[in-house]
């Protein structure tokens, strides 16, 4: 038996035997040709026929996972138009002479290379996106044919150096039971095409086992990130057992999806979406959310040249809240800065950007950013349950300041004759130690408070969240971090309000028990973890979990928490 280490991205236990997929570097030669304007027109045939390839990609993804992700392969059909790209491989072609293949691999390798340089994660992540496509335009010109389940044909385990977005997508989850990737990292879209599809998966795993010969007996640990060849009979009796009852939990939970979660002991809890537009909201409600807990509004203000206006923004959010049919919405408004940067803005460089003008911080020294928002919500939140959630905030006197600007938005939009709501309860993030120490004084300025772990982890934990070498050490897992969220909830509890949590820690199985003992009043998460979420908080009572959260808080550190929560509630430990 050999266990071999990788990046969990994809929950789910999968056993089959081993399939390799090589992932031949495409071989073309590079010549000079006579004729440019017949290799121009090769290159346009190609480009045509990838084209057609994504929007096939596209239409099955969308109907396989959702609309969100299929927005990817729209991306990529845009990369095809990109007109830098493009002069540059035509001029090669015109001035150099050079062949097709050559210009398009030259001109394209520049660009995923620059990415790669860059500094944040995500954009990295990104290069493997350029190379997907242009290795598309590639294998059409060299009239390749290429799919990693070519030749598969018994249900099995991929193993791959790496597995491109758009190979991805077409997976058919009934015949690949899980892939294992040597390659890739928890943010690239192979990743979340995973974890849409069901797809146990792991990234960035030890480079040995890509020598694991065909056929061999495979366990795939998709939580744990852990790859076992060739079990022994207990192993692999233990795996079976744990895949049959947590396939049951799953099927439960897909069924009871839309009903309330309620404890055995009877507290409901409520469980809501985390989303960014109008698709997010109704693949919010087919998960059975009980509202939206964080609207992220950067989307209206990213992929686009100017700023939204106050109207573009208006629509955006009534079409939000009537797809969500009367329930609750709470708005976040925007939260730009740190790793999120709006290019028409030209903001300052920043040495820190993560603890630099972020957020609100951002916005309330931008009014012109910040006021067509707050109108917009006030005029979409008439007649509707929206409420309103300040990002980042540290001190008492911002939120205050916050608050002035939505009651002069709203005098100012009376004035006018409009009718904006009058009724718009009023949240704050608590993402800073600082929010987290000052809860007493802030409940007094708000409505409720809703705890964002994945930037309270980094700042408590002072490991940068996109730094993937201190990952492990920014978790909400960390004793540190759930006992600020203990002193949250008790405090704010202690002021009659109530506290929901939207950053990642909600989602996590193992980490529900924990936060129900503490407290948490509603939980808010990417839509399709919400009926798993719902489920394991039907299998809880609330007073058990207390004690549960008492001992877990007293470990001393993340991995001993996650041991610990696994051991004692059989129906959280979902691998
Ligand atoms: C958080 O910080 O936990 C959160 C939900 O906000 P974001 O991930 O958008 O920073
Ligand atoms: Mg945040």
């Amino acid at each position: 038996m050999n266990q071999y280490q990788g990046i969990g991205v994809s929950r789910g236990i999968a056993i089959g035997p081993a399939f390799r997929f090589d992932e031949t570097d495409l071989d073309f030669e590079r010549h000079k040709i006579d004729d440019p304007d017949e290799e121009l027109k090769r290159l346009q045939d190609a480009i045509e026929q990838t084209r057609e390839e994504l929007i096939a990609v596209e239409e099955q993804t969308k109907k396989a996972i959702g609309a969100d992700e299929a927005a990817l392969f729209h991306a990529h059909r845009a990369m095809l138009e990109d007109p830098e790209l493009l002069d540059e491989i035509r001029r090669t072609i015109r001035d150099e002479h050079l062949n097709a293949e050559a210009a398009l691999y030259d001109a394209s390798e520049v660009y995923a290379e620059t990415l790669e340089a860059l500094e944040s994660e995500y954009l990295q992540a990104r290069a493997a996106d350029v190379r997907d496509v242009i290795n598309r335009v590639l294998r059409s010109l060299l009239g390749e044919a290429h799919a990693p389940t070519e030749g598969l044909d018994e249900p099995s385990v991929i193993l791959s150096r790496d597995l491109a977005p758009s190979d991805t997508a077409l997976l058919e989850p009934s015949v690949v039971l899980g892939f294992c990737t040597t390659q890739g990292g928890p943010t690239s879209h192979t990743a979340i095409l995973a974890r849409g599809l069901g797809i146990p998966a792991i990234v960035a795993a030890d480079p040995k086992v890509l020598d694991i010969p065909e056929e061999t007996c495979l366990i795939l640990d998709g939580s744990q990130g852990k790859l076992i060849a060739q079990p022994g009979e207990d192993v692999l009796e233990e795996y079976r057992q744990r895949k049959v009852r947590q396939n049951a939990i799953f099927k439960q939970a897909r069924k009871q999806a839309r009903e309330p979660a309620i404890t055995k002991d009877g507290h409901r809890i409520e469980v809501g979406a985390n989303i960014g537009d109008v698709d997010g909201a109704k693949s919010a409600l087919n998960a059975g959310a009980d509202g939206v807990g964080l609207l992220r509004t950067e989307f209206i203000y990213l992929d686009r040249d100017t700023l939204p206006d106050e109207e573009t923004q208006y629509e955006a959010y009534h079409a939000i809240l009537a797809a969500m049919q009367d329930r609750p919405v709470i708005l976040r408004t925007l939260d730009i800065g740190g790793d999120k940067d709006l290019p028409y803005l030209e903001l300052p460089e920043e040495a820190n950007p993560f603890l630099g003008v972020r957020a609100l911080r951002l916005c309330m020294r931008h009014t012109e950013l910040f006021k067509p928002q707050l109108r917009a919500a006030l005029r979409a939140g008439a007649g509707h349950d929206l409420k309103v959630m300040f990002p980042m905030v540290t001190t008492v006197a911002e939120v205050h300041e916050a608050k002035a600007m939505l009651q002069t938005c709203r005098a100012e939009l009376k004035d006018e004759g409009r009718k904006p709501s009058d009724q718009i309860e009023i949240g704050i993030m608590v993402e800073t130690p600082a929010a987290a120490l000052m809860i007493d004084q802030l409940a007094e300025e708000v409505d409720f408070f809703s705890i964002g772990t994945n930037d309270l982890s980094q700042y408590v934990m002072v490991a940068d969240r996109t730094n993937a070498n201190v990952a492990a050490m920014a978790t909400g897992f960390q004793p540190a971090v759930l006992r600020l969220v203990r002193r949250v909830i008790q405090t704010a509890h202690d002021h009659d309000r109530w506290v929901g949590m939207c950053g990642e820690l909600a989602a996590e199985p193992l980490a529900i028990p924990i936060l129900l003992g503490l407290g948490l009043d509603e939980f808010s998460m990417t839509p399709t973890a919400i009926p798993l979420a719902k489920q394991i908080i039907r299998s809880l009572s609330a007073t058990d979990a207390q004690e549960l959260a008492d001992e877990a808080l007293n470990l001393t550190d993340a991995e001993e928490v996650q041991e610990f929560v696994r051991n004692q509630v059989p129906a959280a430990d979902i691998a």
